[in-house]
């Protein structure tokens, strides 16, 4: 029924120069986002955001509510300036609204009507509107009552130059800064829970992602690397596209494996993907990388392997997730709908080289001796190389 969709957006400390191009970016973002949906117009009116779509809401909804930057979503009735239209429209939206709320049983369902006219043309004042509204729905819609003060659902009704908006639910968006607002960085994308929720977290925050992933062919297969696209490609529902740059990364593996103390291999290894990581980031001119790493889940998550593994870069490295437990993490995998792709079963490459006993403390100077038997920069130079580059879209 709805085919107007009041957009509510902005954080404390949007003010200012930045407003006028975060909107930009807010109503790009929403174009794209509804692309697949048919045509829709997204504009900037009475100081808020509008889209206009004739698609299926539920659709639609789906879309923005995937949308970051996006606080909360109005579903509205765009309606002609006439009475019926207009009480019955009020009717509908507060059905509609009602639905989406708990009743308990035996008490009525408290409403408000808001109406507002910036129309001065219109016939009736907002008081007038406001009681012949509000008289309109508790004749059509058994066990209502009004309440002023503190109403679980508000009618609102605008009636502006050519139309009438009407509203009643307010849907939670998700938040966050639109995509782009805060520049690019590149993700470390495994095959696993983590870094695809620290993705998801980084462009919560307005930031652009391209990924790289560090695969080990052929001791990782075809269908390993195929997990990591369908994890981008997942991603994409919450951003446009995504670059994902699959790094051939199994002759720096055999090589630390033949050269490198057993214990350390985890260490170096990730040393080197930092190393490919940063380079790669300067050639996309990424700002920073983010992984998925928390605090103490594994034997290079301690501080002092993080440590030792951040020396070889000077880059920031964001790592969203640091702060929450393993079972928060899989949550947010399941809401972003990356957890089912992540825990089907093909290794990634760090599973098959890994050590039984991880130093969990490991110290530069022992980093830098383990290393030498390495040519680091012809290793990193054959990887860059063979780097193949993939555009990942949205499915639809
Ligand atoms: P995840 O669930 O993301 O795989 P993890 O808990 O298994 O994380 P590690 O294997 O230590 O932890 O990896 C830590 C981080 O390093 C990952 O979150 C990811 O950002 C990055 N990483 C690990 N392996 C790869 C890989 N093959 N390609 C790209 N990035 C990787
Ligand atoms: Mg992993």
């Amino acid at each position: 029924m709805y085919n107007t969709y009041m957009i509510r957006y902005g954080e404390i400390g949007l003010k200012g120069k930045n407003r006028p191009a975060f909107e930009k970016r807010l109503m790009g973002n929403i174009s794209r986002a509804l692309k697949d949906t048919g045509p829709a117009r997204v504009q900037r009116v009475y100081g808020r955001i509008l889209v206009e779509s004739a698609a299926d809401p539920a659709r639609v909804l789906d879309k923005l509510s995937k949308v970051f930057g996006i606080v909360g979503i109005g579903p509205a009735l765009r309606l002609p300036l006439d009475e019926e239209a207009i009480c019955e429209g009020a009717l509908a939206a507060l059905k509609d609204a009602a639905a989406g709320i708990k009743k308990t049983p035996g008490t009525p369902l408290t409403f408000k009507v808001e109406a507002r006219r910036s129309n001065k043309q219109f016939p009736r004042t907002s008081p007038e509107l406001n009681g012949l509204i509000g008289g309109y729905l508790l004749k059509n819609y058994p066990g209502l009552t009004v309440d002023v003060h503190n109403p679980q659902i508000r009618v609102r009704v605008e009636i502006r130059e050519k139309n009438a908006f009407i509203y009643a639910a307010d849907i939670l968006g998700v938040g966050g800064l639109p995509v782009g607002a805060s520049g690019k960085a590149l993700l470390l994308l495994s095959g696993g829970i983590d870094s695809p929720v620290a993705g998801w977290m980084a462009m919560k925050r307005g930031i652009e992602i391209e990924a790289v992933h560090f695969h080990s062919f052929p001791f990782t297969g075809e269908k390993s690397l195929e997990k990591v696209r369908d994890l981008c490609r997942a991603l994409t529902a919450y951003t446009a596209r995504i670059k994902l740059h699959v790094v051939h990364f199994t002759d720096i593996q055999k090589d630390i494996q033949k050269n490198c103390p057993e214990e350390l291999r985890v260490t170096i290894m990730r040393r080197m993907m930092f190393r490919l990581a940063k380079r790669i980031a300067g050639q996309q001119e990424a700002l920073a990388l983010v992984t998925g790493e928390s605090v103490g889940q594994v034997a290079s998550q301690t501080l002092e392997s993080m440590r030792v593994i951040n020396q070889v870069i000077d880059l920031p490295v964001l790592r969203p997730l640091v702060g929450m437990d393993k079972l928060e993490i899989i949550h947010r995998a399941q809401e972003i709908g990356t957890y089912d792709i992540s825990v089907l079963p093909y290794e990634d490459c760090c599973t098959l080289f890994l050590p039984k006993h991880p130093a969990t403390r490991p110290r530069s100077e022992q980093a830098e001796e383990a290393e030498k038997p390495l040519a680091v920069e012809d290793l990193l130079a054959g990887a860059l190389e063979r780097t193949v580059v993939e555009d990942i879209g949205r499915k639809v």
